[in-house]
């Protein structure tokens, strides 16, 4: 299937375009999705472009070329889950010995990844509050061979600077890499920042739609995207025919989604803050948050995520979850359904009480991901489940 030319094009452009109109045999304006496992040699030794669907299939040939495009990079591979990128990435670049710094408040799976994983020496990993210099520094000076940056954090939503910590990961000979998932590359584009790869879990907000599970490295430099793909098929973590179809229908909406959903979290922000049963509320856009400045810099608006801290004990926690009727209490984020998350018993369920005690994350949190709803809509539910928490 051949490409249209979309290198260039803005983002929003770049995302409704890539793939259209480029079948030649029944003029399909949407690219069609090709089910087949395996592809006909023309002849003895005369392979076609695709030979076998793990390692290339046309449809999820155009969602990687969308990809790379909306993060600037020189190639993407599309895989199976955002953890299955992670661990290619980390197959890639880490052998026993290597060392792996990893923000100590990361995604709960991914912790649990490195935390596994570097117990059975296949690679170092320190867990470091990347927000204290000192501490970054002293991390940095064991030379890491690959930095994991994540931001805004799940689910405090610390934000770091990507360009201070690229340049000091690059000084100390480690390559960068910045999962970019709760902002995607509408509001945040890290490889302009200075990092060599970003990472998605491209089952939330790129797909945006929470109906499949699916993931993504895009890699700056050509010749680390070509050995991302080599290692991809080598593995066996491509992504499937039909989640490459899924995942460009929902990357068409991103951009209209993710400002919707950024404007609905200002509002629901603002009626957070006025809400006494909020003990403390995390959200960058706000003037107080400490990560406010660096967001406003380096990203292109302040997200649609949120976390809170409950008063009260564990009656008034399922009060409040109870009285929901909108949100939804379950995991994942980025859709356009608004969800609530219980993050110590769920997200973050695999990282050890103390581990989340070091991390912040306190038993009265809950994670909001909202959505494209009527927001009035959706702070007339809080305002109830409020009440219903109140009376417990
Ligand atoms: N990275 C972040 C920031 C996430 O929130 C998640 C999942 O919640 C992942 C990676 C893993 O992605 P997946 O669930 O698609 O494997």
């Amino acid at each position: 299937m051949g490409f249209k030319q979309i290198a260039g094009c803005k983002q929003a452009t770049a995302a409704v375009q890539s793939g259209i109109n480029v079948d030649e045999q029944y003029g399909c304006v949407v690219p069609p999705v090709y089910l087949s496992s395996t592809y006909n040699f023309t002849g003895f030794n005369e392979p076609r472009a695709h030979d076998y669907s793990r390692r290339g299939n046309p449809g999820r040939d155009v969602v990687q070329q969308v990809l790379a495009e909306l993060e600037g990079g020189a190639g993407a591979v599309m895989t199976s889950s955002g953890m299955s990128a992670i661990h290619l990435l980390c197959t890639v670049f880490l052998q026993p010995g290597d060392l792996l710094v990893a923000p100590h408040d990361c995604y709960g799976g991914s912790y649990r990844l490195f935390d596994s994983l570097s117990r059975r020496g296949a690679y170092n990993v320190i867990f470091v509050d990347q927000s204290d210099d000192a501490a970054l520094k002293q991390a940095l000076a064991q030379k890491p061979k690959l930095v994991l940056i994540e931001t805004p954090s799940n689910p405090l939503l610390r934000i770091v600077d990507i360009r201070y910590i690229c340049e000091l990961a690059r000084e100390a000979g480690a390559l960068t890499v910045v999962d970019n998932t709760f902002l995607s590359p509408v509001l945040q584009k890290p490889l302009d920042l200075g990092a060599d790869l970003v990472i998605h879990s491209c089952t939330k907000y790129l797909n945006g739609h929470s109906d499949l599970i699916a993931g993504a490295v895009v890699a700056k430099d050509p010749s680390i995207a070509e050995d991302l793909a080599w290692w991809a098929n080598n593995i066996g973590v491509t992504g499937g025919a039909f989640d490459s179809y899924l995942l460009l229908r929902g990357i068409r909406t991103l951009s209209a989604r993710v400002l919707l959903q950024q404007n609905n979290a200002a509002a629901i922000a603002e009626y957070l803050q006025q809400q006494p049963q909020v003990k403390k509320l995390y959200y960058p856009g706000l003037k107080d948050h400490p990560g406010h400045e660096i967001a406003r810099q380096q990203q292109a608006g302040f997200g649609a995520m949120l976390s809170f801290e409950l008063a009260g004990d564990e009656q008034t926690m399922r009060g409040f979850l109870s009285g929901l009727k909108l949100f939804t209490l379950a995991e994942s984020l980025g859709g356009v359904e608004s969800l609530i998350s219980h993050t110590a018993t769920m997200t973050h369920a695999g990282m050890s009480a103390e581990a989340r005690k070091q991390a912040g994350i306190t038993d009265s949190l809950l994670r909001i991901s909202v959505g494209i709803e009527d927001s009035q809509d959706l702070i007339a539910d809080l305002d109830s489940a409020f009440q219903a928490a109140a009376t417990r």
